[in-house]
């Protein structure tokens, strides 16, 4: 089955995705990350999309489809996937549509994780992912200690974009352009929507749920 799953900046998609994808042993298609290491590398693409993600905007629609068809016609991860961060907007859900459609699959549920512009400034001024293991800290509410995390502390980095003014700019971007694929998904009859103040573990027992249902 494929899943979906969005929600505001810091409502914390990337981890609950995380352990979706290992659980249920899915493709995790995180275009924030592909982006962000399109940057990192400077590539022709990294350069060309750097700012635009400094500054909390979206990238265009077409690089980001381009990106994603890749992944989509992949048959190895075909109705494996969890898209995490796409779609981000009404063109993106009805493109993600029409692929799925092309590569003889669909999505089978849409996860969306609801939290306050309050809690969102902290999770994301507290975060920090390791650079070596990929998992995702927070000082405030999942510090890495000697028992959850085996890299040295040295290799947790910020986000370049996680920052107060690029949170609010991102969190706009959000209720402006991603929230209203909210009643897209709604009319599909594919949407769940999850209380995601509370704690992870409880989160991702209440997700399990849901697929476990879905399931049977
Ligand atoms: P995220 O890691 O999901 O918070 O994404 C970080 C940044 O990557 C966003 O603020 C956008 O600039 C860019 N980005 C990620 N996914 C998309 C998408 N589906 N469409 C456009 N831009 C995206």
């Amino acid at each position: 089955m494929n899943l979906i799953i969005f929600g505001p900046p810091g409502a914390g998609k990337g981890t609950q995705s995380n352990f979706i994808a290992n659980k249920y042993k899915l493709f995790q298609l995180e275009t924030g990350k592909i982006l962000r290491n399109e940057v990192k590398n400077k590539t022709e693409l990294g350069i060309k999309i750097s700012s635009t993600m400094n500054e909390g905007s979206l990238v265009s629609d077409e690089i980001v489809s381009k990106l994603v068809e890749k992944f989509i016609s992949n048959k190895k991860h075909k109705n494996k996937f969890i898209f995490d961060g796409y779609p981000r907007n009404i063109p993106q859900a009805e493109n993600l549509n029409n692929l799925l459609n092309k590569y003889e699959q669909k999505a089978g549920l849409v996860l969306k994780l609801s939290v306050s512009l309050d809690i969102i400034k902290k999770r994301i001024s507290g975060r920090s992912v390791c650079s070596i293991c990929a998992k995702i800290y927070n000082e405030y509410f999942n510090p890495a200690n000697n028992e959850n995390h085996s890299c040295e502390s040295k290799f947790l980095v910020k986000r370049s974009d996680d920052n107060e003014k690029t949170i609010l700019k991102r969190y706009e971007t959000y209720l402006k352009k991603t929230s209203p694929i909210i009643d897209y998904y709604k009319s599909l009859n594919l949407l769940y929507e999850i209380d995601g103040k509370t704690e992870i573990d409880q989160i991702f027992e209440k997700i399990s749920h849901i697929i476990g249902s879905l399931e049977t």
